[in-house]
């Protein structure tokens, strides 16, 4: 289950503006938002450095191959080890070529909770850092843009993405659900486990 992948995984990040809000209702606030996107770009700086090997899974046939040119352009360092879409139905479709490229960070960009179940499944086999990513390989291949800053400013990125996806709106109706268990969390006591 996510659950189990949330809770198994060996670091969890906070992306997304709901998380946080939980966060402050349940009296241990967050600092911010770790957006994937925002994550991926540090740690593709310190690869730059020490020639890492990169691979990048995910997305529709032909965006990893965009994103790997932008990327190879502006970190240099990094070593694009092999590519991946995301549009595979058995992991073991995948599997054998990832081994092969040997990486040492895979970007896994299938969306949650696919990326998340992906990762759980995996970590043993794949000896490599991995960070899911959803929808970035797009916005890394130009397909896709950021919400402008105004909007990752005040925490509401999540608008302007609705705004420009709106068949968005059905699996955004879960957080405020999501907003009002946390409320009944803080008052009954619970922490949701
Ligand atoms: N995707 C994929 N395989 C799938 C479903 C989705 O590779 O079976 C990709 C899709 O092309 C997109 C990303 O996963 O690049 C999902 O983007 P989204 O912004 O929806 O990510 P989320 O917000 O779910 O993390």
């Amino acid at each position: 289950t996510l659950k189990a992948a949330i809770d198994n995984a060996d670091y969890v990040l906070p992306d997304g503006a709901g998380v946080v809000m939980a966060s402050k209702i349940l009296g241990s606030p967050l600092a911010g938002r770790a957006a994937g996107f925002d994550v991926a770009k540090e740690l593709l700086a310190l690869l730059s450095k020490g020639e890492k090997r990169l691979f990048l899974l995910g997305a529709k046939p032909g965006i990893g191959q965009k994103a790997a040119e932008k990327i190879a352009g502006q970190y240099p360092g990094v070593v694009i080890a092999g590519i991946q879409h995301g549009y595979f139905n058995e992991d073991s479709e995948v599997l054998d070529g990832i081994k092969a490229a040997r990486p040492d960070v895979l970007f896994v960009a299938l969306g949650s909770p696919r990326q998340e179940l992906f990762m759980q499944r995996n970590r043993k086999e794949l000896n490599a850092v991995m960070l899911g990513i959803g929808g970035s390989l797009d916005v890394f291949a130009g397909e896709v843009k950021r919400a402008p800053d105004f909007f990752i400013r005040h925490n509401l990125e999540w608008l302007y993405r609705l705004s420009k996806q709106p068949s968005r709106f059905f699996r955004m109706m879960k957080l405020p659900a999501y907003i009002l268990r946390a409320f009944a969390w803080r008052i009954t006591g619970r922490t949701g486990k």
